[in-house]
């Protein structure tokens, strides 16, 4: 029977029988794939540290009816740390859910395991780093890789880069200046088609930090800083944004607010 060897992270588990689980693992090679972890929650299993929820691990896989099935396992980064705190282990349990709805079955995201990666070893080990700061930039950088990326570089209209008030257009993916607004606005008005339109205020520095967010290199992504109300304005803009792309919220979402 062929194998396969992947590199995969564990982003979500099914328990179903005493010993067994479902892994959702997103890959650099096959994008999201399931896999049978028949055993792997016994003591005795050799697959139990690779199989862990949040574990980075080398996989050699068996195909058979639709389903991965694991010959050998290790494991390479456990990302130990965001299990000493609740609010970190909330907060990775959305990012997986995120990474595991944009990643595609089969189709191979190097970018997106890179980006999910590097998010989750800076929540982990990165102490000084807020958890709004990790998320917010999660939520813009990957609604941007994933074919969701917004022109920040102007107004969409006019084209003005300084010098004006700058609002995001959520649903365009745009942003526009304050006189293009208004007559968007205006003709909004006389065309009412019944869709909601979210257009957010930005601040220079709040546009800049969403600027560099999507256009710094990968492993850098997270390093810049805003004052806390800018950042309380940069983490509710992305948010939206990316919520608004993938058209639903989550409920680890949910459990991560509730524990704010
Ligand atoms: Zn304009």
């Amino acid at each position: 029977m062929e194998q396969i060897r992947v590199r995969g992270l564990v982003v979500r588990e099914t328990q179903t029988g005493e010993y067994d689980k479902i892994l959702t693992v997103i890959t650099e090679e096959m994008g999201r794939i399931s896999v049978s972890g028949k055993g792997v929650r016994s003591l005795k299993s050799k697959h139990m540290p690779a199989t862990q929820l949040f574990c980075y691990s080398s996989f050699v896989l068996r195909k058979s009816h639709g389903y991965f099935y694991i010959s050998d396992s290790a494991l390479i980064e456990s990302f130990f740390d965001l299990r000493l705190d609740l609010n970190k282990l909330a907060l990775a349990s959305y990012l997986c859910d995120v990474a595991a709805e944009m990643a595609v079955e089969g189709v191979g995201d190097e970018e997106l395991m890179q980006l999910t990666l590097n998010t989750l070893y800076a929540l982990a080990n990165r102490k000084q780093l807020a958890l709004s700061q990790v998320k917010a930039a999660f939520e813009l950088r990957c609604a941007s890789i994933e074919g969701f990326r917004p022109n920040l570089a102007a107004c969409d209209m006019c084209n003005a880069a300084e010098n004006k008030k700058f609002y995001m257009d959520v649903m365009n993916g745009r942003i526009l200046c304050g006189d293009c607004l208004r007559n968007v606005r205006h003709t909004d008005d006389l065309v009412d088609d019944g869709t909601a339109h979210i257009y957010l205020r930005l601040t220079p520095a709040v546009l800049a930090a969403m600027q560099y967010t999507i256009h710094s290199p990968a492993n850098r992504y997270l390093s810049f800083t805003l004052p806390e109300d800018e950042m309380k304005l940069y983490a509710s803009v992305c948010e939206k944004y990316l919520l608004n792309h993938i058209e639903h919220g989550f409920y680890s979402l949910e459990f991560y607010k509730s524990l704010l």
